[in-house]
Formats: structure tokens, C-alpha cells, sequence
């Protein structure tokens, strides 16, 4: 089974790409992670890379086609693989249609209000990925699951949201109707109601899907 995660920066993606892979036994392959990584080893696509996410806005197209083009020949990918932050707009999306064969695409549609707060609220753990909120927190730093240390996103500041918000509007929204159009969209509602609320209603559609 090969999906796409589709949805606006915060609307829950990371959280829910986690349950969904760990689930089906497919791998999550998140460009935005691919990107970080390469950033803090200072590989040239990390000095690249950089600009770009520093102020919210697309690393180029053909850089991230071609990491992503490489990444699905990897051996893992033969189980399946959710792709979580690609593609975000519809060059990519074309592209990926000459080297993959997606079976269903997991909207996750939310209330845009929303996002602001979660984004520039969200603390990560540096060890597992798993977010949180400074809110729930109460002074915390470090992660319940694993025990590592939290930190902010360098692009969770109300400057750098509001350029992602706004590339998610112009660019990555217009694929909701360009899956749509090909019979592949799933559509979720999130909300302000735990993830593993939102994380019921996709596994009821995708135990179904998956057979
Ligand atoms: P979010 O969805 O929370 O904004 P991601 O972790 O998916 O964040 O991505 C972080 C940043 O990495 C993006 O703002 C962008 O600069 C870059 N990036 C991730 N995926 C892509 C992509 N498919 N194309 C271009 N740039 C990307
Ligand atoms: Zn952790």
C-alpha cells in the first residue's frame, strides 16, 4: 500500500504518519525530516536546503524530486511507504506519477485558525519525533515517551508560519482536487480532540483499504 499524507503544516501529519506506518508496516518518508537531517549534518542538499526552510518557503523542485525518487528504490519501500510533506505542489505531484504508483491519498482537513497557536506552540523531541505542545507541558522539557530533549522547530515563529500557511494555500492545496480528480482522496477531519481520535477514523477506512 502506497499513500500520501496530505494537509496544512500543524493540521497533524507528523503525529499521524507515525501511527499509520507503525500499523500497516509501511515505511514514512518525511522530506521535511530528510531535509532536517541533512541540515544539522551539514551535507551540501542541508546547506541548500536551509535558505529555504529558514523562511518557510519550497526547496527546489528538482533537489527534492530527486531525493524522492531515490528514496522509493530503496529496498524497504517494497512493503509500502506513506510519503508525509511531498508532494506540495503539482509539478512534484506530476512528477511523482512517472515513478510511483500511489493507491490513496489521507487528507487531513482542518480548521485553519487553528494553526498559528499549534505551530508556534509545538515543542519535538530531538530523540523520537513525537510533538507537543508548551501548553500541556507545565514547564517540561523533555519527552514522555523516550525521555529525550524537547526543542522548537527553527521555522515554528509567527514570521515563518504565516509563509508556510500561505505556500500551503497556493501551492499544496490545489492537489486535494488534482487526487480527487483521480478517485484517490481520503478525507479526514482534524480538531482539537486527541490524535489517537483522528488516528480511529483513518485506521476504520484504511483496515478496509488495506485488504
Ligand atoms: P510542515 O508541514 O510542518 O510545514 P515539513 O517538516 O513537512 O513541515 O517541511 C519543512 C520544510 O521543509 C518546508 O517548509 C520546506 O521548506 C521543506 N520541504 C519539505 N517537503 C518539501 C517538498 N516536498 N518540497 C519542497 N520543500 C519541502
Ligand atoms: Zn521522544
Amino acid at each position: 500500500m502506497n499513500l500520501i499524507l496530505l494537509g496544512a503544516p500543524g493540521a497533524g501529519k507528523g503525529t499521524q504518519a507515525t501511527k499509520i506506518a507503525e500499523r500497516y508496516g509501511i515505511v514514512h518518508i518525511s522530506t521535511g525530516d530528510i531535509f532536517r537531517a541533512n541540515i544539522k549534518m551539514g551535507t551540501e542538499i542541508g546547506l541548500l536546503a536551509k535558505s529555504y526552510t529558514e523562511q518557510g518557503l519550497l526547496v527546489p523542485d528538482e533537489v527534492t524530486c530527486a531525493i524522492v525518487k531515490d528514496r522509493l528504490t530503496w529496498e524497504d519501500c517494497q512493503k509500502g511507504y506513506l510519503l508525509d510533506g511531498f508532494p506540495r505542489n503539482l509539478y512534484q505531484a506530476e512528477q511523482l506519477d512517472t515513478f510511483a504508483k500511489i493507491d490513496g491519498v489521507v487528507n487531513i482537513n482542518i480548521d485553519h485558525k487553528l494553526l498559528m497557536d499549534r505551530l508556534c506552540g509545538r515543542r519535538v523531541c530531538k530523540e523520537c519525533g513525537e510533538s507537543y505542545h508548551v501548553s500541556t507541558l507545565g514547564g517540561k522539557t523533555t519527552c514522555d515517551r523516550c525521555g529525550g530533549e524537547l526543542y522548537q522547530r527553527k521555522d515554528d515563529n509567527p514570521e515563518t508560519v504565516g509563509a508556510r500557511l500561505a505556500v500551503y494555500n497556493e501551492q499544496t492545496a490545489p492537489l486535494i482536487d488534482y487526487y480527487s480528480k483521480k478517485g484517490l482522496i481520503l478525507n479526514f477531519t482534524g480538531s482539537e480532540a486527541p490524535a489517537e481520535v483522528l488516528f480511529g477514523e483513518i485506521k476504520a477506512v484504511l483496515d478496509k483499504f488495506a485488504k
